[in-house]
């Protein structure tokens, strides 16, 4: 089937509303997604089960798809389903496209076009006050440093895309701290300078851990002008987390983290009122709310398919 016919759509969608369908009682094939109706900016969970009358015998599918124009990974699950995590896009409407092919070892592909609904977030306004050379129009050559800057992060996330798998389990909390500017959060800075706060701040004392929220490998360590000392952990699949403004760095660019393993001390370098752990989750080019990674529960992905696979610095 090279184009889904309306009624396949209608029933993969009300398959896949609210609680969706245990895979397996269905004929045909399933999509499931968690949460239900995700919000704005956060990581969601999609599990496709392919029609079983397709898969019978040593058969394998492959399971292909994207979201807000992000390739996904799907991995096989021992029960012939298959799971991906994706990211909302802040900007995301109503709802998001979810494109999605499957393929089987004989016959026509099938192609799918599930809509996902979109919650609303309601991102919050905050008034702060930093240095003034933080707001000011920067000069050309703290431009050029600037530019590199962010050059080197978009290198991470470039990358990432093309590195297997490397996290594992649950995502851990980097910083004890509480939570002092969430995700999203609209910015006026020195009550004229707006932009989004892309991450999330956790509360601390200058010197406390900062832990490496899973698996992965050290892409990025730098001094930055806005960001202060930062590390950008690569877990794989287009996961990349990153903890800025530290004190102190502990851990070196090509090194393997696993999940609490300290990669950094609390500190108030670069642009910040004061010290705190600014940290930062993407999938892809999609920033997402850090904390969404912790509400996913991923105990069913398995061990990473390449779990000795290292990533050239
Ligand atoms: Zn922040």
């Amino acid at each position: 089937m090279l184009i889904p016919t309306l009624t396949a759509v209608v029933a993969m969608m009300a398959m896949a509303m609210p609680g969706g369908s245990p895979a397996g009682q269905t004929p045909g094939t399933d999509v499931w997604w968690y949460p239900e109706q995700p919000r704005q900016g956060i990581l969601l969970r999609l599990v496709v089960t392919p029609d079983t009358a397709r898969t019978s015998g040593t058969a394998e599918a492959v399971v292909e798809g994207s979201l807000a124009g992000q390739a996904l990974h799907f991995e096989p699950l021992a029960d012939g389903r298959y799971q991906a995590v994706a990211a909302v896009p802040v900007s995301a409407r109503e709802t998001i496209p979810f494109p999605l092919t499957i393929t089987y070892a004989e016959g026509e592909p099938e192609h799918h076009f599930v809509r996902i609904p979109v919650a609303r977030a309601a991102f919050p306004m905050e008034r702060l006050r930093v240095a003034r050379q933080f707001v000011e129009e920067p000069d050309s050559a703290l431009r050029v440093r600037i530019e590199a800057e962010r050059e080197a992060t978009r290198e991470v996330h470039r990358r990432s895309l093309g590195t297997p798998r490397l996290w594992q389990g649950d995502f851990a909390r980097p910083a004890v701290g509480p939570i002092t500017s969430a995700f999203g959060t609209e910015r006026v800075f020195n009550g004229d300078v707006q932009s989004r706060h892309w991450g999330v701040d956790l509360d601390g004392e200058q010197g406390d851990p900062v832990v490496a929220a899973n698996r992965g490998v050290v892409a990025l360590v730098g001094d930055f002008y806005y960001s202060g000392n930062v590390v950008y952990v690569d877990h794989g699949e287009g996961l990349v987390t990153a903890y800025l403004h530290m004190s102190e760095v502990l851990v070196a660019r090509g090194d393997t983290v696993e999940t609490g393993q300290p990669v950094g001390k609390i500190g108030a370098t670069g642009r910040v009122t004061g010290p705190h752990l600014h940290w930062l989750t993407r999938f892809g080019r999609v920033s997402v709310d850090p904390m969404s990674v912790l509400e996913l529960d991923l105990s069913m992905f398995g061990a990473p398919a390449h779990p000795d696979t290292t990533v050239a610095p």
